[in-house]
């Protein structure tokens, strides 16, 4: 039998009812609107779209937002100046620097200079040290989405195999992380890891996170698997798609996400998240 496929449209659609109307819930409250600042360097077409997505979601669940474009010239100190006006302003709850940056300047110190507070990716030292010890208040928002994907759906990772194939800081090892923390037995494999397959086999619940179509083969899942794609990619026809081929694995797992429409949804939903969190947390 084919796998259920994880709608991601619409868990996201769900959660953005319950977040707009605890934001009704906090407004009343608090007298406060929660105000999300997204800073964006640069003309890149996709970070604007990304922006802009991220403005309209604000705007859906009853947010404030403003969105702050600087020139692909800006200088370290203009973002950084910038960046210290928001995190000393009421009005703003959380702020994002829409990545990547332009290569002249320093990303690290640049996020570094967000008030963990204020952080709604998630990306400061403090927060990821948060979550490292498990009392967190924020979380990064693609693997926070992969949470919510599987607790939506009736899975724990439980007393489960979890195999997570990437370990960049963003997805991978946070995935590995909150995983661990719902305690799952977990994995985390790489471009060193040997005979990956060997170790995909095991996993009840596998999340690829490579970057690469056509990357998860039928071959490499063990029947009745939970399988989720973080991937996004274009395959050679120029068609999004994720990192596992759909088709084929949704024949051997129990239950799969679909790009597009799985976890990519979920992540700005997160974020929106996230900033109703940081707002609470200031009140
Ligand atoms: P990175 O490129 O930072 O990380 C990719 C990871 O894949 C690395 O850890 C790398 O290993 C590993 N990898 C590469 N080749 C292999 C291989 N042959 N075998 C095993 N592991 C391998 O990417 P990100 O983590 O930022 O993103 C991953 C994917 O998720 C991308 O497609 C990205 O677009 C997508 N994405 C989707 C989001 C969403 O909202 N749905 C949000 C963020 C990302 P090593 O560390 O050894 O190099």
């Amino acid at each position: 039998m084919a796998a259920t496929i994880i709608d991601g449209k619409r868990i996201s659609g769900e959660i953005r009812v319950e977040l707009a109307e605890q934001t009704a819930a906090f407004k009343n409250q608090y007298n406060t609107v929660p105000g999300l600042a997204v800073i964006i360097v640069g003309e890149d077409p996709a970070s604007r779209v990304y922006v802009r997505n991220k403005h309209k979601a604000c705007a859906e669940v009853g947010f404030y937002s403003e969105v702050h474009e600087l020139p692909a010239d800006a200088s370290e100190e203009q973002v950084i100046a910038l960046i210290d006006r928001l995190n000393d302003s009421k009005e703003i709850h959380g702020i994002l620097v829409q990545l990547p940056l332009p290569g002249h300047l320093d990303e690290q110190k640049i996020l570094l200079r967000i008030k963990p507070e204020k952080d709604v990716d998630a990306f400061h030292p403090y927060n990821v040290g948060k979550i490292m010890i498990g009392d967190y208040n924020v979380l990064p928002c693609t693997p926070a989405g992969v949470m919510q994907l599987l607790a939506r759906s009736g899975v724990s990772a439980s007393g489960k195999h979890c195999v997570v194939i990437g370990r960049s800081n963003i997805v991978g090892k946070p995935m590995a992380m909150l995983l661990l923390h719902d305690n799952g037995t977990v994995t985390v494999c790489h471009s060193r890891t040997p005979d990956l397959k060997a170790q995909t086999l095991q996993a009840d619940i596998l999340v690829s996170a490579v970057g690469r179509a056509g990357f998860v083969t039928a071959d490499m899942v063990k029947p009745g698997a939970v399988v989720i794609d973080v991937g996004i990619n274009r395959n050679a026809q120029g068609k999004l798609c994720g990192d596992v081929d759909f088709e084929a694995v949704r024949e051997v797992a129990s239950m799969i996400t679909p790009v597009p429409g799985g976890v990519g949804p979920m992540t700005i939903t997160m974020l929106l998240q996230n900033t109703l969190t940081a707002a609470i947390a200031s009140m």
